[in-house]
């Protein structure tokens, strides 16, 4: 099968390619890094493409999204990660619907979840979000906090705590950027040796920036634009 450039088969070989560029460069290898493909705001028939092609992981940043998707595409079986800031208010749909939340920031947010997961007999993979940019808009427990809560999280037997997530700034300094992504591996070393808590996985990068991320020891990076091309926000602010 031959993928033009501007399919999504050409664009999802071309992140995959940059993948294996990035950790062949960062001297690591590509087995290392997940691709989690980040479908908000495109449509299911666009997911059921990407599903197609054997992507079986999407990446969200609503909860009512996932459960529009996940209802209509019901019959492919597809696993949905909320990557997005989450209201306590979505414990329940997110329950039902997603297998993974890596935008564990709180812990009203994670009692509210436990209690959804253990009403319907579910257990939920997270990651725990720091925010390691200085930037307002973006959300994340401050890393300061994180021993504490994953002391917490530890009375959350739903919970399965797997490792940390971040956004990096939104800038053209590399320096800066990697310094974030430096300071998510930073704090998973000590919060390894602090807690016993093994957080094997560790999401940083996206489209703009998953090199860098891979780089400074990212685990799986999360790509939208590069692969579905730029999105149309209907109701979102842009970041
Ligand atoms: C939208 C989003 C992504 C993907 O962003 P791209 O720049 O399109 O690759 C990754 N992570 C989070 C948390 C997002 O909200």
């Amino acid at each position: 099968m031959t993928a033009g450039a501007d399919t999504l088969a050409g664009r999802l070989a071309a992140v995959r390619a940059g993948i294996d560029a990035a950790c062949h460069a960062a001297g690591r290898d590509p087995s290392e890094v997940t691709l989690l493909p980040v479908s908000k705001t495109f449509e299911a028939s666009v997911v059921a493409e990407a599903a197609a092609l054997g992507l079986r992981r999407f990446g969200e940043n609503k909860a009512q999204e996932i459960q529009a998707k996940a209802t209509e595409l019901a019959a492919l079986g597809l696993d949905w990660v909320v990557i997005g800031h989450l209201q306590t208010n979505k414990a329940r749909v997110v329950a039902r619907y997603a297998s993974e939340v890596q935008s564990l920031d709180r812990l009203d947010l994670a009692v509210a979840l436990d209690k959804a997961l253990q009403a319907q007999g579910r257990g939920l993979d997270v990651l725990v979000q720091l925010k390691t940019s200085h930037e307002d808009s973006k959300t994340g427990l401050a890393p300061s906090g994180l021993p504490a809560f994953l002391r917490e999280l530890k009375a959350f037997s739903a919970l399965r705590v797997c490792g940390l997530m971040t956004i990096a700034e939104h800038t053209a300094d590399e320096a800066q950027v990697r310094a974030n992504f430096r300071e998510l591996y930073q704090c998973r070393d000590r919060a390894q040796q602090e807690s016993g808590h093994e957080l094997a996985r560790l999401s940083m990068g996206m489209s703009g920036d998953y090199p860098l991320a891979i780089a400074e020891g990212s685990t799986e990076v999360r790509i939208g634009s590069s692969i579905f091309g730029h999105r149309n926000y209907k109701t979102e602010p842009s970041r």
